[in-house]
């Protein structure tokens, strides 16, 4: 029923998402899918962001219910035709509000984030390559302002709670 369709909310956060494709499931229920296009074959923390961040702004835009499950559906690159869904759970709207006042607290400084608290979450982290934490953390989990590859996108870590 959507495809590349950008929904806007000003309450309770200003938000602009953009959605890949949204399809009507048979209870009524709008279910969104993101489209991925990368070589590991699953669904990120942070897909689940952008998604629970979309279904905020569809619901709050339209009015319309979205489903509290999402797909993310993913693409090897230069493997056309090979796709995988995977079924998320979506975030619920005060955890996308928390997320959204904690980076921008990050980003005016107030906050110093810091590495994740559990090397599982680190695993399963998109911004594993670009991270600096260092080698046989996390016994010290000191934190570093300014290097931390999620303080410029979402001002924490997707894969864990309670920082700061
Ligand atoms: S960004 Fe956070 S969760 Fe990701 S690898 Fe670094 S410390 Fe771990």
């Amino acid at each position: 029923m959507y495809m590349e369709k950008q929904f806007r909310i000003r309450e309770p956060v200003s938000l602009i998402a953009r959605i890949d494709r949204a399809y009507r499931a048979a209870d009524g229920a709008i279910v969104l899918v993101e489209l991925k296009s990368r070589w590991k074959n699953r669904a990120y923390a942070s897909d689940v962001i952008q998604l629970s961040a979309q279904k905020m702004a569809l619901e709050g835009q339209t009015g319309q219910q979205v489903a509290a499950h999402a797909f993310v559906t993913v693409q090897k690159p230069k493997k056309a035709g090979e796709q995988r869904a995977h079924l998320v759970e979506l975030m619920a709207s005060s955890e996308v509000v928390a997320l959204y006042r904690r980076r921008q607290d990050v980003v005016a400084g107030l906050v110093v984030p810091r590495y994740a608290d559990s090397l599982r979450a680190c695993k399963d982290c998109a911004f594993r390559a670009a991270c600096d934490r260092p080698k046989g953390w996390p016994r010290s989990n000191s934190t570093k302002q300014g290097t931390h590859p999620v303080q410029s996108l979402v001002g924490g870590h997707p894969g864990h709670k309670g920082i700061g």
